[in-house]
């Protein structure tokens, strides 16, 4: 078999395209190889009308899968046909997408790289392609798999706000809740930010979301209620959010009894408790018991704040609305007598917004379920550092989260 031969059978090259010359430069670990054609018609790339090459664009080089580590690229002028309802166009190659620089097999090579790898540097080192070059293809492949996405149901949601780097602006992710995908990234947490998603979406679509499970951030209601079909009644609030409110209280009214206790006494019990406070009951470590029995009996504020935080955590155990609601009432009712500042302003917060709170019965999601993605974001976030610009941080998201087809075809 010829040198040419076997390169063809690898690279998959079929006719009329063929190997014309391969030089192997072994000093720089290069195989060079320059693919040409014989006489035939072409297919115009926007109507696939056959026709006569017109001419032929000038050399390009395409890098390839290495060979036994040498970095193999493919040269050929592509030819160009002239359209009768198009005029000149360069025609399509089997071996490469239009524009790209590298065949398809290195660029799915690549993809896969970065998928696998930790970082994007590091899929540059072991592919030897530079980061520009990575992000390239990286955003190809998002808006590769962006085309060819359909436009399916999404029946639950999730809005949730991501910032990129401390003192940049927030992102807004929108999760499909059931597939566990990102399907929306906007570079802002605005109304607009959320609306932009749901006016893309079809009517049916837009039909389709029964639940939305978000922060109670006013501008992601109003685009839910703007947005969707009685979107005022599709809203759930997230209870991990509401939880995370009702213990920054606790710890709130941790710190302001501490104070007063230091300021009036010069000593204080809740030296170094901070953290017994913001454990659950059955999340606390056992050989905290006895302190934390010893600090519930001195009947402290902050007791009484942690024990109406506790109680809170059984609104999500309800099943029925009726049931839901009186609960809610005596949970209300006893956390706006309680005095403590902090949680008498959660307690109204969440006053103000009951429905969306109690529609969890009805619509049992959290940001949470989606438990695998979220710490798929969060490990991209931990890399964000590297990616010099929030654009890069969607596109990542999109290219690890969008559950997208992103491969060359
Ligand atoms: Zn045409």
């Amino acid at each position: 078999m010829q040198d040419t031969k076997l390169f063809e059978t690898i690279l998959g090259i079929i006719t009329p395209w063929h190997i014309g010359r391969v030089e192997l430069k072994t000093d720089d670990k290069r195989v060079e190889l320059w693919l040409e054609h014989d006489p035939t018609r072409w297919a115009c790339p926007e109507c696939g009308e056959l026709l006569a090459t017109f001419d032929h664009a000038e050399e390009r080089t395409w890098r390839h899968l290495d060979t036994c580590q040498f970095q193999t690229h493919l040269h050929a002028e592509i030819p160009r046909v002239q359209c009768p309802t198009h005029g000149v166009k360069q025609v399509r190659v089997p071996w490469a997408e239009p524009r790209s620089r590298f065949t398809l097999l290195m660029e799915r090579l690549i993809i896969d790289l970065i998928l696998q790898c930790s970082t994007v540097t590091g899929a540059c080192e072991i592919a030897g392609v530079s980061w520009d070059e990575a992000w390239g293809i990286m955003r190809r492949a998002v808006a590769r798999g962006q085309a060819r996405k359909e436009a399916r149901p999404v029946t639950y949601l999730g809005v949730d706000e991501k910032a990129f780097r401390k003192g940049h602006r927030y992102h807004t992710i929108v999760c499909d809740l059931e597939r566990a995908t990102v399907e929306f990234v906007a570079e802002d947490r605005k109304t607009e930010s959320l609306a932009s998603y749901y006016t893309q979406l079809t009517a049916t679509q837009q039909q389709a979301v029964r639940a939305v499970a978000m922060d109670m951030w006013e501008p992601y209601i109003t685009a839910t209620c703007e947005g969707l079909p009685e979107g005022e009644t599709k809203i759930v609030y997230d209870r991990f959010h509401i939880m995370r409110e009702m213990t920054t209280a606790v710890d709130t009214v941790r710190k302001q009894e501490h104070r007063d206790w230091l300021h009036t006494t010069g000593t204080s019990p809740l030296t170094g408790t901070k953290y017994l406070w913001l454990f659950s009951d059955e999340r606390r470590p056992e050989y905290h018991a006895e302190t934390f029995a010893t600090l519930q009996a001195m009947n402290l504020k902050v007791g009484r704040a942690w024990a109406i935080k506790e109680a809170l955590r059984t609104l999500w155990t309800y099943r029925q609305q009726a049931a839901v609601q009186r609960f809610f009432a005596r949970w209300y009712a006893w956390a706006v007598r309680s005095r403590l500042e902090p949680v008498k302003h959660v307690a109204a917060m969440l006053k103000r917004h009951l429905d969306g709170v109690l529609r969890y019965v009805k619509h049992p999601i959290t940001n949470g379920v989606a438990e695998g993605l979220n710490s798929k974001i969060m490990s991209i976030k931990r890399k964000a550092g590297g990616f010099r610009n929030p654009s890069n941080f969607t596109t990542a998201i999109y290219f690890h989260c969008g559950g997208l087809d992103l491969y060359p075809r």
